[in-house]
């Protein structure tokens, strides 16, 4: 459960009941943004389409996204599981610089290399900047600093964060953003061996982070571009919309980006002869062995126990935030809206008072001081809006469990308890209470 610095309000200044935890809760009549009954037609994506729609996101300029309140739950809850998933690996939290000096990335070679792709800017006196779109550089460069002996390895860190990437197109909407929120994990190792151990147990790790997001995913061979090293794996995920073509062999099952060259002169697996499958795919992440490139060009060694000097041998990883959480939504929708993966879900309920009477209205009321003190996480929509479109916004947000009060309802004392997508049931408002308090 988060704290209350990011409590999203449970009524407007000085409405909240006393004594009330502070808790994920909020009122819509008070949340910041709307839903709309159409996607902009610039959004071609399902997934954006929802994403703008349900008021998860909005776009502010070209290839920049702000993400909304309801939007922002949702990515803190994927954040949550990323942090779960990688303390259960020994990994360690850090931040390092979006604006970095040119200095590491000219040892490397990469501020060349990147081209019109790094965003570079100047300081008040002319000194040489960048946007970083990746970290190799500033983890290599604590490394060199940090780390003297081969008793201080390996160490593994990892920081989620903003990246900046002038890409050319920015048509894709959430696929292709320029500022994004990426996952990035580093392993420090004495050697390939140790690389080898820290390559698998992430790799592990960003699987059951998107097996917990419940997005289905396929692991392939990719090629390293620009980042080098010698072995590489990315995470697609199937999308008409995707701009990655994914070939599967049919006969030994071996996946493969297309870049990479799996498939031989006749168009066939190279590995087996058999015959290919083409799916378009959006990457969502991605591992790299990097051996010491990095920490070559940046003097980045330790002292091994036989007192040689040698170089830390990297691997680095990446999951991007705003891509699964379009992946999320890519393939968890209906035709009425989002059906969100339980444990990803901005809020867990969503309550529903129908019909002009005031006993429903006040039977919800009540229901919603009793939620908000047994720390439930809560959608109440408060608004005297018709019933269809409550219900209609009920859907296209799309949280787990719709609790519906009408006036029959709450004069027989019962509630309507849905699951998204599921079968609606009465059942009695105190036994439910109950049960959910
Ligand atoms: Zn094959």
């Amino acid at each position: 459960m988060l704290s209350g610095g990011f409590l999203l309000g449970a009524g407007r200044h000085g409405q909240r009941s006393q004594g009330a935890p502070e808790e994920m809760t909020m009122r819509l009549t008070t949340l910041f943004g709307r839903t709309m009954r159409e996607a902009p037609a610039e959004a071609e994506q399902i997934g954006h389409q929802l994403a703008l729609r349900a008021g998860l996101a909005r776009q502010l300029q070209a290839g920049s996204f702000a993400l909304m309140p309801l939007g922002m739950l949702a990515l803190r809850r994927i954040e949550a599981i990323m942090h779960d998933e990688l303390a259960r690996i020994g990994a360690q939290e850090l931040r390092t610089p979006i604006i970095q000096s040119s200095d590491a990335w000219e040892r490397t070679g990469r501020y060349a290399d990147y081209g019109p792709l790094m965003l570079r800017v100047a300081d008040r006196s002319g000194r040489r900047l960048l946007v970083a779109p990746t970290h190799e550089e500033a983890i290599a460069d604590l490394a060199r600093r940090e780390i003297s002996s081969y008793r201080q390895l390996p160490a593994l860190v990892y920081q989620i964060h903003t990246k900046y990437r002038d890409e050319l197109r920015t048509k894709g909407g959430l696929m292709r953003m320029r500022e994004f929120t990426m996952l990035d994990a580093y392993s420090l190792d004495a050697d390939t061996a140790g690389l080898d151990l820290a390559y698998r147990a992430v790799g592990a790790a960003f699987e059951r982070i998107l097996a917990r997001c419940e997005v289905r995913s396929v692991a392939a061979e990719a090629s390293a571009g620009e980042m080098g090293g010698s072995e590489t794996v990315e995470y697609h995920v199937r999308s008409a919309a995707g701009e990655d073509q994914l070939l599967t062999c049919a006969a030994c099952g071996h996946v493969a980006n297309a870049e990479v060259s799996l498939a031989d002169a006749g168009g066939r697996c190279a590995r087996c002869g058999g015959a290919l499958l083409a799916a378009q795919t959006i990457e969502i992440g991605h591992i790299f062995k990097l051996g010491t490139r990095y920490s070559d060009a940046i003097g980045a060694r330790y002292q091994s126990a036989a007192g040689r000097e040698q170089p830390i041998v990297m691997g680095s990883y990446g999951i991007g935030l705003e891509r699964l959480l379009l992946a999320i939504l890519e393939q968890h929708h209906d035709g009425a809206g989002i059906v969100w993966p339980r444990e990803v879900a901005p809020l867990d309920l969503h309550l529903v008072p129908v019909g002009r009477g005031a006993r429903a209205r006040q039977a919800a009321e009540a229901l919603y001081e009793d939620l908000l003190r047994a720390g439930a996480r809560v959608l109440y929509d408060d608004r005297d809006e018709a019933a269809g479109v409550k219900l209609a916004d009920a859907d296209l947000i799309g949280l787990p469990t719709r609790l519906l009060l009408s006036e029959r309802l709450a004069e027989a004392g019962q509630i309507e308890v849905r699951p998204r997508g599921g079968v609606a049931r009465d059942v009695e408002l105190e036994r439910w209470r109950g049960a959910a308090v």
